[in-house]
């Protein structure tokens, strides 16, 4: 009887364990699905890029888009920190491509940067990264027509003349409309906003994530074809 009880109690103790083991795991699984979702937002379709600048191969399966202002120093520390990352994982190598879209949210100043880059791009389109780099390494300066033009000086093939009168005349605005397009489309609220293909993410300094989803996506096209 004493060796049935024991027996008896085993059993019991190891059903204990597996029950717990397996509330255990789903609670887990349960909580990385929550925060995965509650991190992104997914859209229909990816952000119309034509008209946008573009680092790497144009042909990179996937898209990244960065929502950003000259002006914003979380934007500057994106770009310093985040997007080397990115390159050296997914850009240099072809498998995504990376496009800057303006969204100028901290007055003139913003707005200025904004129409100069456009400007850079449309006139001296292999100038334009390196431009954008020198506007947001300035950016604690005044970023007036004067300074922007200062900058521009410094950089071989972007013609000064033709710089000041777009900015002067504000030539590149229309872009600038367009940006605020997929602005609005995406419901883009603060700036750096980092969209990959059509998924939003809630962090953009979280590299973890991006890694994860760039990784999904491409596995996802691997499968596909
Ligand atoms: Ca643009």
């Amino acid at each position: 009887m004493e060796k049935d009880i024991s027996i008896f109690s085993t059993i019991l103790i190891i059903v204990t364990i597996v029950i717990l083991g397996g509330l255990t795991a789903f609670i887990l699984l349960k909580n990385e699905k929550d925060v995965a979702t509650t991190n992104i937002t997914t859209y229909d379709e990816n952000p119309f890029i034509d008209g946008q600048p573009i680092m790497g191969d144009d042909k990179a399966p996937i898209t990244l888009v960065e929502f950003g202002d000259y002006k914003c120093p979380t934007c500057k520390k994106w770009g310093e920190t985040i997007l080397p990352k990115l390159s050296k994982d997914f850009i240099d190598s072809g498998k995504a491509k990376f496009l800057y879209v303006n969204f100028p949210i901290n007055g003139k100043e913003s707005t200025l940067s904004a129409i100069a880059a456009e400007s850079v791009y449309k006139n001296s389109p292999k100038q334009y990264w390196i431009f954008h780099e020198a506007l947001f390494n300035a950016q604690s300066k005044d970023l007036t027509t004067e300074q922007i033009l200062k900058i521009s000086s410094k950089i071989d093939g972007i013609k000064g003349k033709v710089l000041e009168q777009d900015i002067i005349h504000q030539k590149t605005a229309s872009e600038i409309d367009k940006d605020m397009e997929l602005v609005s489309k995406f419901d883009v609220q603060e700036t750096p906003t980092i969209i990959i293909n059509n998924i939003k993410i809630k962090d953009p300094f979280d590299y973890v994530l991006i890694k994860k989803i760039i990784e999904k996506e491409l596995k996802d096209i691997d499968e596909y074809e």
